[in-house]
């Protein structure tokens, strides 16, 4: 029966019939040494493999190209007979005893850690999704883990997977443990000499280890932690786990972004931080957190068991994605870490405009996005703005006027947290189910009494623009709407920036490469568009002047001003060729208070933004 759940008393003492051997001696060259025993009770043919995707990340990775040197042997050291079945999977004639397989892994993702690993001399980060293999038709047993690296020099070890011996003697190995391969590979694991500090929460532990190098406080941030904590408990009413470990990373120049896990989660982003960075983060952390229930939990049928062999497809990533997209800076400002004006000026950001700009959000529904998000989020190119748009996006739209057609069908009574609560109810009456459709629609109106079928599946079965956002924001006594001018920046005490022009709009987005101005992105039917500029394109003189950067070509095209044709010289694969582009003025949103709202309105307002 398919469970994530362990707590760390159920794997003291226990005995594991498949056991791995982390070796760390080329640590410096980001190799690990791999030794795997397989005790076998009856001679005869075993098939290995190893997850071709990591739960959480629609894609194909074969993580199996970065292991290598496979040696299978029986306990005596006598090689066994062995081949591949496909490019995952391996078939071995195991004899009585115990199977013994080393492998070489290169443990070395440099862009995207959290859902691969990173060991250098510095530290061991690992997914054992990428390097522990499974024994089919025994993915139910306990599983070890024992790691053989120098304490002295790696003093910590953070993970959820849970100890095995209640103390580890000098010169042995660690040993940590799973109930099964499927808790096994949701452990990420940090070794080496991070921040580690935990606190306890209704009666559960949770642990933060914050890898870094750069000008953070962890101290800070743990304290942060404890918020989010505590708000998202509230919510469903206590936590899911006995303990869980928030693993960060902060780097200079890091990648951001996160990875949920069960009783874990990974997360990353670049350390020198602003305010606008400090934000990302506690919203990636909320993000991440939510997962506990919203995905790891409470998830679409498809979504556990898993099959590691191929793709896992759902139609549902509206809900697990797009549910905690619209709490996360939704519970953000809940937690304290925004203001109510800065929440509303984030929503239009970093989520309304951005979506409404995308012309790609009219193309498929969410649900297709959601189906194939193996070929379209997860794989990229130029022109995927204009085909379609991520289900983070869309769904974090679809549950904020879900959440508000909640509030203002309940005449602020109920509200999507309640909805919720009934999901996690279902979950811990049939933990081993997944839910359907139906089965959400049902659970958040028993739970509302609000009759939420016709327009949830109009959201789910339309287009982006089939989003009701406007009307729904009336009714709480909030526009969104252009505004007339861009907030004047202020510097020192008072001092207005200098006045510059204002930011055309061209649907160009722009990269230099090497002193180069080249077109990475072109909207469809915006100015660029119908200019005729294409993705790859290199901007050279713009109106007889040279250009190199996308600022200097926003001053060039601004100084003609908008609806006035400027002259670009392109170097493109037939040569040189001129072109017309006549910029549009940059649209420019926010999302205010109406002046005029009427008492009814700003109760229901109130209601959405109480913490
Ligand atoms: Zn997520």
């Amino acid at each position: 029966m398919y469970s994530i759940e362990q707590t760390d008393k159920q794997l003291l003492h226990s005995t594991a019939g498949i056991r791995y051997h982390l070796h760390f001696e080329y640590a410096n060259r980001h190799v690990v040494r791999v030794v795997m025993e397989v005790d076998v009770a009856e001679s005869g043919n075993l098939v290995l493999g190893l997850p071709v995707w990591i739960p959480g990340s629609y894609k194909i990775r074969d993580y199996i190209s970065t292991l290598g040197s496979f040696s299978l042997t029986n306990r005596d050291g006598k090689p066994l007979q062995w081949q591949w079945l496909s490019k995952n999977r391996l078939e071995v004639a195991a004899e009585q005893g115990v199977l013994r397989i080393e492998y070489m892994y290169f443990a070395y993702e440099k862009d995207s850690t959290i859902r691969s690993s990173h060991v250098t001399r510095a530290h061991a980060f690992l997914n054992l999704v990428t390097c522990c293999l499974f024994v089919e038709g025994r993915e139910q047993e306990v599983h070890h883990v024992h790691f053989h690296h120098d304490r002295s020099r790696w003093k910590s070890v953070s993970t959820s997977l849970s100890p095995v011996r209640e103390e580890t003697l000098a010169g042995e190995a660690l040993v940590l443990g799973a109930l099964n391969y499927d808790i096994l590979v949701d452990s990420p694991v940090e070794i080496g000499n991070h921040f580690v500090t935990s606190f306890e929460c209704q009666g559960s532990i949770v642990e933060t280890a914050i890898a870094y190098r750069g000008n953070f406080h962890p101290e800070w941030l743990q304290e942060r932690i404890k918020t989010i904590v505590e708000t998202e408990a509230r919510i469903f009413g206590g936590l899911p786990f006995d303990r869980y470990v928030f693993i960060i990373h902060l780097f200079p120049g890091m990648r951001g972004g996160g990875l949920e896990h069960a009783r874990s989660s990974v997360n990353a982003m670049d350390s020198w931080g602003d305010t606008a960075k400090l934000h990302r983060l506690l919203s990636l952390l909320v993000h991440e957190f939510l997962h506990v229930w919203n995905v790891k939990r409470i998830r679409p049928r498809e979504l556990g068991p898993f099959d590691y062999n191929r793709e896992n497809y759902t139609r549902m990533l509206w809900l697990v994605e797009g549910a905690t997209s619209y709490y996360d800076d939704h519970l953000t400002y809940r937690c304290g870490f925004y203001t109510r004006a800065d929440y509303l000026k984030i929503l239009s950001k970093d989520h309304l405009s951005p979506f409404f700009r995308q012309p790609g959000r009219n193309e498929a529904t969410i649900k297709d996005n959601s189906f194939q998000a193996w070929v379209k989020l997860y794989l990229p190119h130029e022109d995927s703005l204009n085909r379609n748009v991520s289900y983070y996006l869309h769904g974090g739209l679809v549950f904020l006027c879900l959440d508000l057609w909640i509030i203002a069908e309940s005449k602020g009574t109920k509200r999507l947290d309640d909805g919720f609560r009934a999901l996690w109810a279902m979950y811990k009456q049939r933990p081993e189910l997944g839910i359907t459709e139906e089965e959400f629609i049902e659970a958040v109106e028993g739970a509302t009494g609000v009759a939420i079928r016709e327009n949830l599946l109009t959201w789910l079965n339309g287009k982006g623009d089939d989003l009701p956002i406007t009307m729904l924001f009336a009714r709480c006594g909030l526009q969104w709407k252009e505004t007339a001018s861009a907030e004047m920046v202020k510097i020192g005490e008072d001092i207005p920036t200098m006045p510059t022009l204002p930011k055309p709009f061209t649907g160009l987005t722009l990269k230099t490469d090497g002193g180069r101005l080249i077109v990475t992105q072109v909207e469809d039917y915006s100015p660029a568009f119908e200019a005729g500029i294409g993705a790859d394109d290199e901007i050279i003189f713009v109106n007889s002047s040279r250009c190199t950067s996308a600022d200097e070509l926003d001053v060039l095209l601004a100084k003609r001003g908008e609806n006035t044709p400027s002259e670009l010289v392109i170097s493109s694969d037939t040569g040189m060729v001129t072109l017309s582009l006549t910029p549009k003025k940059m649209p420019d949103f926010a999302l205010t208070v109406r002046e005029d709202a009427r008492e009814e309105e700003k109760t229901l307002l109130e209601y959405w933004l109480q913490r």
